[in-house]
């Protein structure tokens, strides 16, 4: 089984993944499901209080999944919120494209 830290990083490199290749602007059908999928992991996340504050988040401030970039912006904050309450630095949200999909410039 994962432990809690490799199930977090596997966890957030599918999520941002996900949201890297996501459509600037995406379909109905594509909004439809990311706003979907982000709603049930935030359910189904096998660790208690990461999937509480997790669905709470998603309340306050829902997923906009009707704009690709607005997307990786909003996931990168949250990943940002738990960054901060582990006392992690925080990510620079204008490289997310750079680490999730098109590599870091040599
Ligand atoms: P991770 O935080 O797993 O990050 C992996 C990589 O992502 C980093 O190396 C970096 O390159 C990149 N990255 C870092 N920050 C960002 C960002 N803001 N945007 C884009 N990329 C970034 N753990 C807890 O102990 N308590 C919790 O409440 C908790 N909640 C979680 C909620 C969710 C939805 C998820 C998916 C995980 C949660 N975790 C929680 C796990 C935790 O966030 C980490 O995944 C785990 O501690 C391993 O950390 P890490 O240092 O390997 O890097």
């Amino acid at each position: 089984p994962l432990d809690q830290v490799s199930l977090g990083r596997k966890s957030w490199s599918v999520l941002h993944t996900l949201a890297a290749y996501y459509p600037d602007k995406p379909t109905a059908r594509q909004s439809a499901d990311m706003d979907a999928f982000l709603r049930s992991f935030s359910r189904l996340f096998p660790c208690p209080h990461c999937s509480e504050e997790f669905q709470a988040n998603i309340a306050k401030s829902p997923p906009p999944v009707r704009d690709g970039r607005a997307l990786n912006r909003w996931l990168c904050d949250q990943h940002n919120l738990v960054n901060e309450r582990l006392g992690k630095p925080k990510f620079d949200c204008g490289k997310v494209l750079d680490r999730w999909r098109y590599g870091w410039p040599d």
